[in-house]
């Protein structure tokens, strides 16, 4: 048996040599069309931000002409003109005691050095204000260049294009991104027993249900996603499907089959056709995991990532190992980050050293009256790894170190929580 950490780092010495050997592919894209997408290079500033001194607020504009750092309170300013939002002031310079209108966005004048915002001037005629108040040289503009500095690098390569990002790349009046393409994921399940919905169940038959789990949690990220659907469980078949898939798809992931019943043909079938590594994984659920390349003709080859049949195994075995090398193929690097908490355990946990485990769980937070957040948490009772259902009342999974045996309630432990079940994340 292997540590959880030793086989992600094999996991990952395989798409690094996959990607070396099929390399990475960057595309221009649409911004609007690039949500999600990872930057395939560093993105630098093309114009300054602010592109000209502007107004932070609506006010007067004025300079302290005679070299005085303060205008007092009760001073006296004739209103000459006005700058706009996207239409600025082109007269003459001001004299002493003089001022413009001016509101948030607009162009300040070379010669105003000070913006007054409204609410500290009275409006005592039609083109006069007076100071409410003593105000001093150089407040509510934004000055040209404060923020970004053209040329200078905005983001780095392997940087996931947010909703946040968008938002500059916008304010440089980028429309297009160059990023790594989409990565082609074809999925099948394995197993006589698998009926479509909408088929009638004989004895023994089951509806799949690994499937849409699969398109549901990549559903989100820059796949094209093709699901293969149901495979019987014989050797010439799952061959033919693999054969295919290997040619049309970067990953290929299968669900059941990988384990060692009579029917368990998957491992087999890949062996014949690439790599296959394969490990007794020190985990709960998901123990069995494999991963592969099929097929050594660059670049008809593709990742195999084969997944346990049982509902749980392989949602965790998927969203816990492999989900991250499906980012990092995409171009993902550190980000984004997994969020972990650390929460109180509100009940006993009952487990062996030897075996990291991924439990499901309820999360809560609770508020003191001082305003401080603390977070407790309670395994499901049921943790099976058939029992679908537990795993869809959770809305996290706790994380339990190898070698950690039996916890007592009050402990504190890691919890992951389910991004989807907080804050309205997508995945
Ligand atoms: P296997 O890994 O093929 O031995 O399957 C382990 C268990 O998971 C068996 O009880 C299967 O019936 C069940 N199972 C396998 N694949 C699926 C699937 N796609 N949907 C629902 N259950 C499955
Ligand atoms: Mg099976």
């Amino acid at each position: 048996m292997i540590s959880f950490s030793l086989a992600q780092s094999k996991l990952k010495a395989l798409c690094d040599s996959w990607i070396k050997d099929v390399g990475l592919e960057s595309e221009s894209r649409f911004l609007s069309e690039s949500l999600g997408f990872y930057l395939s290079q560093d993105v630098c500033a093309k114009q300054n931000l602010p592109r000209e001194n502007l107004s932070a607020m609506d006010g007067y504009a004025l300079c302290f002409s005679d070299g005085s750092l303060q205008a007092k309170e009760h001073e006296i300013f004739t209103i000459c003109g006005e700058s706009r939002a996207g239409k600025p002031y082109l007269g003459k310079p001001l004299k002493a005691n003089n001022c413009l209108r001016i509101m948030t966005g607009a162009v300040v004048p070379d010669w105003v050095d000070t913006v007054i915002i409204q609410e500290n001037t009275q409006k005592i005629a039609d083109n006069k204000i007076s100071l409410l108040k003593q105000v001093s040289n150089g407040r509510n503009i934004r000055w040209l260049g404060e923020e970004i500095r053209q040329g200078q690098k905005l983001f780095d390569q392997y940087q996931p294009v947010t909703p946040n990002v968008v938002s500059v790349l916008a304010s440089q009046g980028m429309d297009k991104v160059d990023a790594y393409r989409k990565l082609r994921i074809g999925f099948f399940a394995t197993g006589d027993e698998l009926r479509m919905a909408g088929e009638s169940l004989a004895s023994g038959e089951i509806y799949e249900s690994n499937l849409s789990a699969i398109a549901a949690l990549l559903q989100g990220l820059p796949v094209e996603c093709t699901n293969l659907g149901v495979i019987k469980d014989s050797m010439d078949d799952i061959e033919q499907c693999l054969k295919q898939a290997a040619q049309q798809f970067d990953v290929v992931i299968s669900s059941g089959g990988v384990s060692v019943g009579d029917y368990d043909f998957v491992k087999g079938c890949v062996e014949s056709m690439g790599i296959l590594e394969i490990y007794k994984v020190a985990i709960k659920p998901g123990k069995p995991l494999c991963f592969g390349v099929l097929g050594n003709e660059v670049p008809n080859s593709a990742l195999f990532f084969g997944l346990p049949g049982n509902a749980v195994s392989s949602f965790v075995a998927l969203t816990e190992f492999f989900m991250p090398a499906i980012r990092f193929l995409l171009g993902g690097r550190s980000s984004p980050q997994k969020l972990y908490l650390m929460a109180t355990l509100d009940n006993g946990i009952q487990k062996s050293s030897g075996r990291m485990e991924f439990q499901r769980g309820i999360l809560t937070s609770q508020v003191s009256p001082q305003g401080d957040i603390s977070w407790h948490v309670s395994t499901l009772n049921q943790q099976q790894s058939h029992r679908v259902y537990g795993l869809a009342r959770a809305n996290c999974t706790v994380i339990l170190a190898e070698d950690s045996g039996n916890i007592e309630a009050g402990n504190r432990v890691r919890v992951a929580p389910f991004p989807w079940c907080f804050n309205g994340m997508v995945l």
